[in-house]
């Protein structure tokens, strides 16, 4: 199969269309209109075989993930995903697993809203690289920079599922992993309308990808305060909980693609009405305090104690 039909058969017309899309895939670049009041939100997230998926996954549940991951980031900036280019490298042309990989992609990008405009396809490893871009209107965007003093700190969902589902998988146990686990891992589900909600409200957000003791340092080092969390008020699934799952798990473990944001005191009301609106759980799990050095400490019985060295997933510091 060649290059050019390969990109015709499986990744034309994937995901919803857009007004101001003005040329998709099909030429040298795509051309978007972006509104006047609006701003371009843009970022990219890369999945390497062997490095964040089993090289024989689901090939519909990695188009899934690739595209929710990304999503991710656009919550955490209180955008909402409009468009994507997908740069896919690919050992070879398995009809089977472009196809189920092509349904995969369609239907997560309409799921999410989100309209492939463009990409690049090469031969080699199996690497898929996702550009998103959203719109956010000027100035609204949420930023890990803005945390102030005496905020609450939040966290949407649960934590500590995808970890979980990710040390039993490679455990070596003959023991059934919850399926709700599984779809923590396989499927995180991004709320793009929490990060619209939290637009005006959150002082400052970031998605939980490396484990929510590394994410949240980023907003203490953004902002240049301290944040102390509180494990006893993590929110855990029953799942979690009825697997065994260790409270280190919620604390370090990656992959929960969950919203952490802070937000004044003041908005603790409106708070909970977002999260009743969206129907999503939203948990105050601590707060910011005088700046100790920008870190992040644990408050277990009144004591403020440092989380464990090299917390959270580095690509370069195993
Ligand atoms: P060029 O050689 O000009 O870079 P390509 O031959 O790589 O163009 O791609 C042809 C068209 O197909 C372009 O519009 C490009 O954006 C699109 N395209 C290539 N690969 C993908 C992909 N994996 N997903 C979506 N669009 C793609
Ligand atoms: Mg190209």
């Amino acid at each position: 199969m060649s290059e050019f039909s390969l990109i015709k058969q499986y990744c034309q017309n994937i995901g919803a269309a857009h007004p101001q899309t003005r040329l998709g895939v099909g030429d040298d670049a795509a051309l978007i209109d972006v509104p006047a009041e609006m701003e371009l939100a843009v970022s990219v997230d890369t999945m390497v075989a062997g490095v964040h998926f089993f090289p024989d996954a689901d090939p519909g549940l990695l188009a899934h993930k690739l595209l929710a991951v990304n999503v991710s980031d656009m919550v955490a900036m209180g955008a909402e995903p409009k468009w994507a280019t997908l740069a896919l490298s690919l050992p070879n042309t398995d009809e089977a697993w472009l196809s189920a990989y092509s349904k995969g992609l369609n239907r997560a990008a309409t799921h999410f809203g989100l309209e492939l405009i463009g990409g690049d396809t090469t031969s080699g490893a199996l690497v898929m690289s996702l550009q998103i871009m959203g719109l956010v209107p000027k100035g609204e965007a949420l930023r890990r920079s803005g945390a102030q003093l005496d905020d609450d700190l939040y966290v949407s969902g649960c934590l500590g599922d995808a970890a979980l589902a990710l040390s039993c998988m490679t455990a070596d146990s003959e023991l059934p992993v919850a399926q709700s686990l599984l779809n923590a891992l396989h499927q995180p589900q991004p709320n793009i309308a929490l990060g619209v909600a939290l637009r005006g409200v959150a002082t400052a957000a970031i998605d939980v990808s490396d484990g929510l003791v590394a994410d949240v340092g980023h907003i203490a080092q953004a902002s240049g305060v301290s944040i102390v969390i509180e494990p006893p008020a993590l929110p855990l699934s029953e799942a979690f909980v009825a697997q065994s799952g260790e409270i280190d798990l919620a604390l370090y473990g990656g992959d929960d693609y969950q919203l952490a944001f802070t937000a004044n005191s003041a908005q603790r009301e409106a708070v909970q009405t977002i999260a009743r609106k969206i129907g999503i759980k939203l948990s105050r799990i601590g707060r910011v305090q005088h700046a100790m050095n920008n870190a992040v400490m644990l408050e277990l019985q009144g004591e403020l104690l440092p989380p464990k060295a090299h917390a959270g997933f580095d690509h370069f510091e195993k």
